[in-house]
C-alpha cells in the first residue's frame, strides 16, 4: 500500500469504510472518549514546532504487513502469520488472547476485542449468498478475547483473484476505495508496472521506524 500523505485530508473515511468493511466494534461513548475504541486503520495527527510555527502531519495508520514482522515472531500459537502475498494475517480460532503480538508490533496495529461480535452478524445479509469471504468463514465474526488488526481487506483480494479481477484496479482494500482523496493505492510491487511501483519510482518515500527492519509494506509518500 501506498500513501500519499500529500493527498491525505485527514477525514477518517478510510478508518470508517474500514470498521463497515470488517465489523470491527464501535465503543460506547466512553470508550471513545478515552481511546480505547479498537481501529484496524486509524489517522494519527502529529504535530512539529513551536507555536506560532507548528505544522500536523496526517498519518492513516493500517498494519504495516511487515516482511519481518514481530507479531508473527513471539506468538506463541502460530494465530498470526503470512501469507505468501506477503499479507499478515490472523488466525482466531488459533489466537490465545495473550496479547504477546500488541506489545511487538512497534506500530500499535493491534487490538484486544473484548467485545462479542455475533450481535453484528446482520451484515451478512448484505453479501451475496456465494460470497464466502472468510475461508470457511461466512463472515469476519469473532468472539471476545481475540486480537485483531488490519488484514488489508484479503476477502476482497482473494474474492477479486477469483473472479479474474485486476488487484490494485477493479479491487482494492475498502479504505483504498472510500478515500476522496485518494491518498491510497494498492497493488502488486513485484509488478514494475503496478500503480504503485511507479509511484515508488518516481517519487520520494518513507516507511515507519525504518530502524527497526521490520520492513513495513506501507510505502508514505513524501510532500
Ligand atoms: Fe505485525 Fe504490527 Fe507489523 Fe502489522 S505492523 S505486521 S501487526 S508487527
Ligand atoms: Fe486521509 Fe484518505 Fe483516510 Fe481521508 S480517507 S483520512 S484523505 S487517507
Amino acid at each position: 500500500m501506498v500513501i500519499d500523505l500529500d493527498k491525505c485530508v485527514g477525514c477518517q473515511a478510510c478508518s470508517t469504510a474500514c470498521k463497515a468493511e470488517n465489523n470491527v466494534p464501535h465503543g460506547s461513548p466512553d470508550e471513545q472518549r478515552s481511546r480505547r475504541d479498537i481501529f484496524w486503520n486509524k489517522v494519527i495527527a502529529v504535530t512539529n514546532g513551536k507555536y506560532p510555527r507548528v505544522n500536523t502531519e496526517l498519518i492513516p495508520m493500517p498494519c504495516m504487513h511487515c516482511d519481518h514482522a514481530p507479531c508473527v515472531t513471539v506468538c506463541p500459537a502460530k494465530a498470526t502469520y503470512r501469507r505468501e502475498d506477503g499479507i499478515i494475517v490472523q488466525d482466531f480460532r488459533r489466537c490465545l488472547g495473550c496479547k504477546y503480538c500488541i506489545v511487538a508490533c512497534p506500530y500499535g496495529a493491534r487490538s484486544f476485542n473484548s467485545k462479542e461480535q455475533e450481535e453484528r452478524e446482520y451484515h451478512r445479509h448484505d453479501l451475496p449468498p456465494d460470497r464466502n469471504v472468510w475461508g470457511q468463514w461466512p463472515f469476519p465474526t469473532r468472539t471476545h478475547g481475540v486480537v485483531e488488526k488490519c488484514t488489508f481487506c484479503f476477502h476482497r483480494i482473494d474474492q477479486g483473484i477469483k473472479e479474474g479481477k485486476k488487484i490494485g484496479t477493479e479491487v482494492v482494500p475498502a479504505c483504498v476505495e472510500a478515500c476522496p482523496a485518494e491518498a491510497r493505492k494498492f497493488g502488486d510491487l513485484d509488478d514494475t508496472g503496478s500503480e504503485v511501483s511507479r509511484l515508488l519510482a518516481s517519487r520520494g518515500w518513507i516507511r515507519l521506524r525504518e530502524e527497526l527492519d521490520t520492513k513495513c509494506k506501507v510505502y508514505y509518500l513524501l510532500k
